[in-house]
């Protein structure tokens, strides 16, 4: 496997745009994270961002993309060591938590099949992978050697990557009917 744009090894494929090397996956990933956060002007000048660090890969990615994509934007950042992605504060305006696009779509299955209630977070959080997956944070950690916690996989989550093995693009697919229902409410 190659990759299509410069024909170094490939780490990752993906059905639409088809096999990329290291360099080029994180870049997409960069430009995926950005557009979202620019479209949606998630980062504005002066923010007092917290970051939630559950030592997760979600986290450490999260964190990096973060600080990539403001550059010299003058904000504050600051991290808290816990698992509780609710946690909140009164001295940051913005809190982001680890959170990726399998977050986003258990936490919805979760609701549909088992009518659990969702997280309640604050109005201030942000989740900044919503659109990256597991599978994309795993290799993105991996290449840039972040030391992440291993976190156990529940259930649906196995699901969904079944689902995604059988049916290549399928958890895209689910986010944005989760987006368009959110949208409907
Ligand atoms: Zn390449």
């Amino acid at each position: 496997m190659k990759c299509f744009k410069c024909g170094r090894q490939a780490v990752a494929s993906f059905r639409q745009i088809g096999s990329l090397c290291e360099n080029h996956f994180l870049e997409l990933i960069e430009k995926r994270v950005r557009k979202d956060m620019r479209t949606k002007r998630l980062i504005r000048k002066n923010d007092r961002i917290l970051l939630i660090n559950n030592e997760s890969k979600e986290y450490h990615t999260g964190y990096y993309l973060l600080k990539r994509i403001i550059k010299d934007l003058p904000v504050k950042i600051e991290t808290r060591k816990t698992s509780n992605l609710a946690a909140s504060s009164k001295k940051h305006n913005k809190i982001i938590i680890p959170w990726s696009l399998d977050d986003e779509a258990e936490e919805f299955l979760n609701m549909v099949f088992s009518k659990k209630k969702p997280k309640k977070f604050s109005k201030k959080t942000i989740k900044l992978l919503k659109n990256v997956t597991e599978e994309e944070i795993e290799i993105f950690a991996k290449i840039k050697k972040f030391k992440c916690r291993k976190q156990a996989k529940p259930r649906i989550k196995k699901m969904l990557d079944e689902l995604e093995k059988r049916y290549p693009g399928y958890k895209f697919s689910l986010l944005n009917s989760i987006k368009q229902m959110k949208e409907l409410k």
